[in-house]
């Protein structure tokens, strides 16, 4: 067995400093504190000015070498103060629907599909006959279009979390989406529809919904989750069991009628401002003490 030698360690606010004034970082080491000039680009300084790292990693490289990795936690920004709930419907007919208005039809990804497909086909033809040289360009060919197809995807994806964001940030609100956490355990006990299929299936809506939570994150926009059952059945005005068909929702009860995926987003709306409001509730009865709480009647 080879002998093993630590060639890093591992440094924390006790053990640790940096200062911006000289560039240096003092440690603690075997033979006490030292202070050590850091070598260091325009990009790294850029980086560096005005934090305060407490923890950092010192590494030994094979030529002897030392150099040190310096860990920077990004801050997020304080929440907004939110005026109103922006529901997003995912991934069920569109790849977006918001209660705004705003909607990402999937025509476009489809169309870009349809002709990676097409392509994959004819190249997979030529990657099983031919000579070994075709077969192997063939290959690579396809390789490289599959890494393009999800390069396309992700800036898709990027894009319209983004957009999203900006709405909200636009609006002072907080975005809702459903609550999809095991959705495949449930969904796995009885036969599932398409559309569920494709949403417990589909990595690219699973990215979307993981942008959209770290973007959310790293603006201050407030984000939850709500119950998805009957967001897509019940109409968003009298909340009656309504009409779906294709694309199109009528509520028999109130005289509703629209785009499906926006009663959805509608409904998520409603939904969030319930969640976002049973919360605000439990700050007023922490700050203000011995305040009698109202009956919630009485709440507007
Ligand atoms: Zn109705």
């Amino acid at each position: 067995m080879k002998a093993f030698k630590a060639t890093s360690a591992d440094y924390d606010a006790r053990i640790f400093s940096f200062r911006e004034k000289d560039w240096t970082v003092s440690l603690t080491l075997l033979n006490g504190r030292e202070h050590i000039k850091l070598d260091l680009g325009n990009y790294q300084r850029g980086k560096l000015k005005g934090r305060v790292p407490t923890s950092a990693q010192l590494c030994k490289h094979r030529d002897g070498s030392y150099y040190i990795h310096v860990q920077l936690k990004d801050e997020t920004p304080e929440p907004i103060e939110a005026k109103k709930v922006i529901g997003v419907d995912l991934g069920r007919r569109d790849i977006a629907v918001t209660s705004e208005g705003d909607k990402w039809d999937g025509k476009q990804i489809q169309q870009v599909r349809d002709r990676f497909s097409k392509v994959r086909a004819s190249l997979q033809a030529k990657a099983s006959k031919g000579t070994r040289a075709t077969r192997r360009r063939a290959r690579q060919i396809l390789q490289r279009l599959s890494g393009r197809e999800r390069r396309f995807q992700q800036w898709l994806n990027h894009n319209i979390s983004k957009a999203i964001i900006l709405s909200a940030l636009e609006h002072d609100a907080i975005i809702a989406i459903e609550d999809l956490t095991g959705i495949r355990d449930r969904t796995n006990q009885r036969p599932r529809n398409k559309t569920e299929r494709r949403r417990s299936n589909s990595w690219a809506f699973f990215q979307l919904r993981m942008f959209l939570s770290y973007k959310s994150l790293k603006y201050g926009v407030e984000l939850v989750a709500v119950n998805p059952a009957y967001t897509s059945q019940n109409c968003h005005v009298c909340y009656h069991i309504g009409l779906r068909s294709d694309k199109r929702f009528k509520c028999g009860n109130c005289g509703w009628h629209g785009d499906a995926d926006l009663n959805g987003s509608f409904n998520i709306a409603n939904l969030g401002a319930v969640v976002s409001r049973l919360r605000g509730s439990d700050t007023l009865s922490c700050d203000v003490q011995g305040y009698q709480k109202p009956p919630a009647s009485a709440v507007g």
